[in-house]
């Protein structure tokens, strides 16, 4: 039997940084991956004379090197910033509800949001300017609970961050109500509620908080070749380190110790045996629980079966044959929604009949050369927040995807006046289908789970101790602690790596 200290189960954002984290603490380690290339969702594919992104519309928290932010810290301290080609999103977002008469475009930098913000909505700079300072102490409890590994000191909460307590267990809209922001602002300012994929009645100010905190005062990111190129140079740092990779080699099962019930190995394809006592897994506990051991405590199944998955997902790809501005085409990233109010939206989108949304993003704007002179590309993409893809039979599954195709196209044509579908030379359409088969989520969840009142950002950070209840598995991706979205998931990598490496030494 091959023995590792370590082995990190799926080569996505979180299992790419948690393998890096375990070479760099001197555990000997294995990376398995059951595709032939790494990066889960974080990837690009090629129609024709278009290199598509696969999912990053922008990378948030990583800033520039005289505003370095969260992520590109992370980054220097793996040793990867460097092999990456960075460039800088043109702005936040462009958010339109023709219904609701909303159509802002709204830039990064605190002082430049407030203001267009105050454009907009006059009377708003007040809470605005509260909103940013409760969200800057959220971003620093923060740092300070994952410093600490979720035991945090109640007198250093209390003193340094008591207003960062007194938010803690509201919702986005009760503590936006509590600023006393007008409506329109807080209409604008939930616009990224999509990228949390929990509407605002429901999800934590917290959680918020700190993501739009850390795009707007940082900026968005992303890489010349997509978001394959980061995660290239994360297996090749990997590499250096002295880590192996196995592509094409799926994770089957899961030993266990008779003893203690923790971790013993790890089966690779149904055949080879692995001896390890440390896993760190970048897939859905409900795979690992239900698929990949024999055995399981009943309070892990509880807890996986009391979560809640998060939205199933829906792109559609364009590679059109006229340049963004002969289309019109003139932001990079838009949020189009038929009602701001986030949790008559969310309920929409249960269904592929009602649901409308889309986050679609011109990638031209940010990085003109992405695609050959005279073309543009566009992504469009959305959540379903129940599994009715379940409900689409297997004959009328393509009806079903140029349905949704279409609607997608009228959409963005109706709200921005643009002619894409004469221009259209290349069109690819990835669904819940495509996801579940692609990453092996549950359902084509592209989000993990879902960040709820009761289990959101916060209240997994603290719990961190009490959520590892198997000796030597640990989690890292979209249902790990930090939940969803490339920083989020590059994190929870970083906090699971270092964690394991720690049980590695206290085991001596
Ligand atoms: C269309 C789309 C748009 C998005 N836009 C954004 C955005 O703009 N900003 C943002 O922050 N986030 C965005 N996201 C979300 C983001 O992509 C994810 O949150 C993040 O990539 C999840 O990373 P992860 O670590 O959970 O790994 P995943 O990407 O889920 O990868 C898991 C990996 O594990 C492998 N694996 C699973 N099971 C096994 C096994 N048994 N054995 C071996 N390997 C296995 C899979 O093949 C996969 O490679 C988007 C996602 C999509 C799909």
């Amino acid at each position: 039997m091959r023995k590792y200290d370590a082995v990190v189960i799926g080569a996505g954002n979180g299992g790419l940084v948690a393998a890096i984290r375990l070479l760099q603490g001197g555990a000997k380690t294995l990376l398995v991956e059951k595709h032939n290339l790494p990066g889960g969702f974080a990837t690009s594919f090629r129609r024709g004379r278009f290199e598509f992104e696969a999912s990053l519309h922008e990378l948030n928290d990583f800033g520039t090197a005289d505003n370095a932010g969260d992520v590109r810290e992370l980054f220097d301290q793996l040793g990867v910033t460097d092999k990456i080609d960075w460039m800088q999103i043109p702005e936040a977002y462009r958010v339109i509800s023709r219904a609701e008469k909303i159509d802002a475009t709204m830039p990064f930098g605190v002082k430049d949001f407030i203001d267009a913000m105050e454009k907009y909505v006059p009377g708003s700079r007040p809470s605005m300017l509260k909103f940013f300072d409760l969200a800057e102490e959220v971003r620093l409890a923060q740092a300070y609970s994952s410093s600490v590994n979720g035991k945090t000191d109640s007198k250093i909460m209390v003193g340094k961050y008591g207003n960062f307590v007194r938010a803690g267990s509201y919702s986005v809209n009760e503590v936006l109500k509590a600023l006393k922001m007008p409506k329109k602002a807080k209409d604008i300012l939930n616009a990224y509620w999509c990228y949390l994929g929990a509407h605002c009645d429901d999800l934590s100010f917290v959680h918020y908080a700190s993501m739009v905190n850390r795009y707007i005062r940082r900026g968005a990111s992303m890489p010349k070749m997509r978001s394959h190129e980061i995660s290239l140079a994360l297996v090749e740092r990997i590499r250096e380190l002295g880590g192996d990779v196995l592509f094409n080699t799926e994770a089957t099962g899961l030993l266990t110790d008779k003893n203690d019930g923790g971790i013993a190995g790890v089966i690779l394809d149904g055949k080879e045996q692995i001896e390890t006592r440390h896993v760190v897994a970048n897939c859905a506990p409900h795979l690992v629980f239900g698929k990949m051991m024999d055995k399981v405590p009943e309070v892990e199944i509880r807890a996986t079966n009391a979560r809640k998955f998060a939205g199933r997902g829906f792109t559609m790809f364009l590679g059109l044959d006229a340049d963004a501005d002969e289309l019109g085409i003139s932001n990079h990233n838009y949020f189009l929604y038929d009602t701001m109010d986030t949790a008559a939206q969310y309920d929409a989108m249960r269904t592929i009949k009602n649901n409308n949304v889309q986050a679609t993003v011109c990638l031209n704007r940010a990085y003109p050369e992405c695609s050959p002179k005279g073309t543009c590309m566009m992504y469009f993409t959305t959540l379903y927040m129940t599994d009715d893809w379940g409900n689409v039979s297997a004959e009328d599954y393509f009806k079903a995807k140029e349905y949704v195709a279409n609607k997608m196209i009228d959409r963005f044509e109706q709200d921005m006046g643009a002619e894409l579908r004469r221009h259209i030379e290349e069109i690819s359409v990835a669904t819940p289908m495509t996801y579940a088969r692609y990453c092996g989520h549950p359902e084509g969840v592209i989000y993990g789970y879902e960040s709820q009142y009761w289990d959101g950002l916060m209240p997994r950070l603290q719990m961190m101790a009490e959520d590892h209840k198997i000796r030597g598995l640990r989690f890292a991706g979209g249902y790990a602690m930090r939940l969803s979205g490339y920083s989020s998931a590059y994190f929870s990598g970083d906090i699971s790596g270092r964690q394991t490496v720690g049980d590695i030494k206290r085991e001596g």
